[in-house]
């Protein structure tokens, strides 16, 4: 998944993402990239979202939408992507295909905080402002 989230001068947010979809997966799959809530979400009052990884899973708990919902109730965005990524790892935990799971999350707020979580380590995305320009930065992550 490549997904952006944009917080522009006039302090709106915008949001974009895109995937090639899950290997091997079933002809006519969908999967979270393409239903906002799941793979994108973003509220211009509070925040913006989006999801890499498992795609059944993030849509299964409406990933991105509850980040931002988070982010809503109060929680920085890091903090928020990880609430939602623990979410999905105590849904998932006894799933036979666990040990393949993957999820993470990227979101930023109308403050232009930021952050990211993984449920395993390997997840970074990139970070663009005024202050320090362009820079990779690793998400935190669980296991
Ligand atoms: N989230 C995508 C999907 O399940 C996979 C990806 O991370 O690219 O379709």
């Amino acid at each position: 998944t490549i997904s952006m989230l944009i917080l522009d001068e006039s302090g709106n947010l915008t949001g974009a993402c895109t995937t090639s979809g899950a290997a091997w997966k079933m002809h006519g799959r969908v999967g979270d990239s393409p239903i906002i809530g799941a793979g994108l979400f973003l509220d211009n009052e509070v925040g913006a979202a989006a999801a890499t990884g498992l795609g059944e899973a993030v849509i299964r708990t409406a990933g991105s939408a509850m980040v931002v919902e988070q982010m809503r109730l109060g929680k920085s965005p890091a903090e928020a992507c990880k609430e939602i990524v623990e979410r999905i790892y105590s849904k998932h935990k006894n799933h036979r295909d666990m040990e393949y799971l993957q999820v993470g999350f990227i979101a930023v707020n109308k403050q232009g905080e930021y952050g990211g979580y993984s449920l395993r380590s390997g997840f970074n995305y990139a970070v663009c402002d005024d202050e320090k320009g362009h820079r990779m930065e690793d998400a935190k992550f669980k296991m």
